[in-house]
């Protein structure tokens, strides 16, 4: 199986793999598994020597240039135990086209997509045993690629390193759907308009990291970002995408360079029109929320990722008030989104679009 794939594999000894985790206590992104793809790319060869190989340190210079210009993407998607025993994947190629755009934006090279995605299969094969059975949990796929030169100065690495690593995760919500407290920052800022909001690299989540305590100090879970300009338009949730059920209208904003085109946030809206569900992309303020709020107009609002798949909110903490949805609680829509998503992604309902990949 591993020859056709030009993928070497150096195997852990049978008596030093790891012992797997409780499942009933995975948490998330704490466990890793015993072997990862690696492959590396440079101007004269492109992508070469993939690989897949103990999960282990490697070395890196510390003149690397990721470490001074932040040439870093990756990537999160997760594998499933569903139906028969079989695993899925949830749309993968969709993952490792927004990484290559990813790439494209941070001057890195492109992925060959059907190669990765072989690669990553043969790994997924040879860690099956690392895939959860409890429904809600998963294995949690993290591609990253990084600029690895050793060169001070401001310009792209000339050589980089692709890697996947695996962790298993326990589902996101062990007590039940809980709705989220979120905290509307009008000082710190995602993202601007022709800057790297829309791709996946490292930096965008290091500069949230200040918001992100903020809201933590105030009791809450997520940052919700308004636009870098006016603070007045949403644009989305922590790392996750932003719906509104206002009337019978789902809205969410729309996709212009500062926000992360998010595959659960596409999958929601094409199943909604599904189901004959009016779905409007267009700005919405954060004034226009708080009033629909306030009237109850707002029935619904939720978040979408691949971490919790939905995430329905509780309440907007804004300028020191606290503006409750639904009454606090979790929303029928979203927990009927959040349902069907996951009989998608087990592998327990067609879905007529081909979202769902059987890997073994
Ligand atoms: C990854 C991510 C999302 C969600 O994307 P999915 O493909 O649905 O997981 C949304 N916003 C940000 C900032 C993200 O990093």
């Amino acid at each position: 199986m591993w020859q056709d794939l030009e993928v070497t594999l150096k195997k852990v000894e049978d008596a030093r793999l790891k012992e797997k985790p409780d499942q009933n206590s995975l948490g998330f992104g704490r466990y890793f598994t015993d072997h990862m793809f690696m492959m590396n790319w440079d101007r004269q060869n492109g992508w070469h020597d993939a690989r897949i190989c103990p999960f282990e340190d490697f070395r890196i210079s510390p003149a690397a240039m990721v470490f001074h210009y932040g040439q870093a993407i990756f990537e999160g998607m997760k594998a499933y135990r569903g139906k028969d025993d079989q695993i899925f994947l949830f749309r993968p190629k969709d993952n490792l086209q927004r990484m290559s755009d990813s790439a494209l934006r941070m001057c890195m090279p492109r992925l060959p997509a059907e190669k990765v995605l072989k690669g990553l299969k043969a790994l997924l094969y040879l860690e099956r045993d690392w895939v959860p059975s409890l429904f809600g949990s998963s294995l949690y796929i993290r591609p990253t690629m990084i600029a690895v030169e050793p060169m001070l100065g401001v310009r792209p690495s000339s050589s980089y390193c692709f890697f996947i690593i695996l962790c298993p995760v326990g589902a996101y919500y062990p007590e039940g759907f809980e709705p989220t407290r979120i905290y509307i920052s009008d000082t710190y800022v995602r993202a601007v308009k022709g800057g790297v909001g829309q791709a996946k690299t490292a930096g965008n989540y290091g500069a949230s990291l200040l918001a992100s305590e903020e809201a933590k100090k105030a009791g809450c879970t997520q940052v919700l970002w308004l636009d870098a300009c006016e603070h007045k338009y949403i644009e989305e949730v922590g790392t996750s995408n932003i719906f509104f059920l206002l009337g019978d209208q789902l809205i969410t904003p729309p996709l212009e360079g500062s926000i992360l085109p998010g595959i659960t946030r596409d999958s929601v809206m094409t199943l909604a029109r599904e189901w004959g569900i009016e779905v409007v992309e267009r700005q919405i303020g954060i004034d226009e929320v708080i009033e629909a709020c306030v009237s109850g107009e707002l029935r619904e609002s939720f978040a979408t990722g691949t971490a919790a798949v939905i995430s329905p909110v509780g309440e907007f903490h804004y300028q020191e008030t606290v503006y409750p949805v639904n009454t606090g609680e979790a929303g029928e829509l979203a927990r009927k989104f959040f349902e069907e998503m996951q009989l998608r992604q087990y592998g327990h309902r067609e879905d007529g679009y081909g979202w769902s990949v059987r890997v073994c």
